[in-house]
């Protein structure tokens, strides 16, 4: 599947529907993402949008109203959580 059809479903989303900044979904030279959280929280597939970024592993910017720091910390907790199941 190319890119392109894999992120078809991201055409439903504010950020692609609405006119923003670069800076709104990416921390540029410490510029806050809080507008771009805020979109998000409106988006009607915010859900699919985060689960994206965890899916693909997403390194930068504001994914689903959720920022890398905390994507990271999900991440470790829900790897905590598998290994104490083992
Ligand atoms: S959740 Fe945010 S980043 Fe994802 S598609 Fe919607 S507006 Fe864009």
């Amino acid at each position: 599947m190319s890119l392109q059809l894999q992120l078809q479903w991201a055409n439903d989303g504010l950020c692609s529907i609405m006119e923003v900044d670069d800076d709104t979904f990416f921390a540029i030279r410490g510029s806050s993402t809080r507008r771009g959280k805020a979109i998000c929280r409106m988006c009607p597939i915010n859900e699919d949008c985060f689960k994206y970024s965890l899916d693909y592993d997403m390194e930068f910017g504001v994914w689903g109203g959720v920022e890398q720091h905390s994507r990271d910390y999900i991440k470790r907790k829900s790897n905590q959580a598998v290994s104490y199941t083992r």
